[in-house]
């Protein structure tokens, strides 16, 4: 899988389930960055939530694969389901790097997201990696315009008030990119789906009919 585009996206995440409005950050910053694909790769075992356990990993790429069925730009990553143990970020990047090695690699993630970057794993490593795309998070009160650098990889990061980012000695940007998107989140899908209120509009029919089929999330099969 994973064939070379020149200027790739990433957006991580446990997609437990996956959401309209992960499709629609993935669109919105390729629109915006030119990005020729955006990968969606499952974090199999995240290692920032270990208070939740989410639905098996195979049912997760499913509904991945569901969601982006027939949509050129998004492509299904399994790099993190095939490696043993806890799924770092920085690892991946690393792999990426050595499969696409003409690629951009571009990291799209929503602001509650990057709010924890210091306490992933290597976070210097990251902006020598890859860009970091910030979005916003439509519903959340989070600030996007002067996104700083990881707090490890801020001596090697200088902010250029002419294209208004923080630039990494490697070339890579690190950059806030408010986004239209939707408000919603997987927990929010979790918690309609056990309470039996529709999900359709917020996962698409084909997601919204395989948790059913499979009664994931405390749902009851129609
Ligand atoms: P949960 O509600 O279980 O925390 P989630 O909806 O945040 O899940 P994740 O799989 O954890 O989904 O998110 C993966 C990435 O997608 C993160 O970077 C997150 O910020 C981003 N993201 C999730 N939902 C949205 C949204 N509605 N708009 C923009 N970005 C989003």
């Amino acid at each position: 899988m994973c064939a070379d585009p020149l200027r790739l996206g990433i957006l991580g995440g446990t997609f437990d389930p996956v959401h309209l409005g992960h499709l629609a950050s993935a669109r919105e910053v390729a629109a915006a960055f030119d990005l020729d694909r955006v990968l969606l790769l499952l974090s199999a075992r995240p290692p920032h939530r270990p208070d939740h356990t989410p639905a098996p990993i195979e049912q997760r790429m499913e509904m991945l694969a569901l969601a982006a069925a027939g949509d050129a730009l998004l492509q299904v990553c399994d790099l993190e389901v095939r490696r043993q143990g806890p799924s770092y970020t920085v690892d991946t990047l690393r792999e990426l790097a050595r499969i696409h090695p003409a690629a951009e690699l571009f990291l799209i993630l929503g602001a509650d997201a990057y709010a924890e970057i210091d306490t992933w794993s290597r976070p210097r490593e990251l902006p020598r990696l890859c860009n970091l795309i910030v979005t916003s998070r439509p519903g959340c009160a989070c600030d996007v315009a002067a996104v700083p650098p990881p707090v490890a990889a801020r001596g090697e990061t200088r902010y250029d008030p002419s294209v208004g980012c923080h630039l990494h000695e490697s070339g890579h940007v690190v950059v806030g990119h408010p986004i239209h998107g939707l408000e919603v989140s997987a927990s929010e899908v979790r918690r309609r789906v056990a309470l039996g209120l529709p999900i359709e509009h917020l996962t698409g029919p084909a997601v919204a009919r395989f948790i059913h089929q499979h009664q994931l999330y405390g749902a009851s099969a129609h």
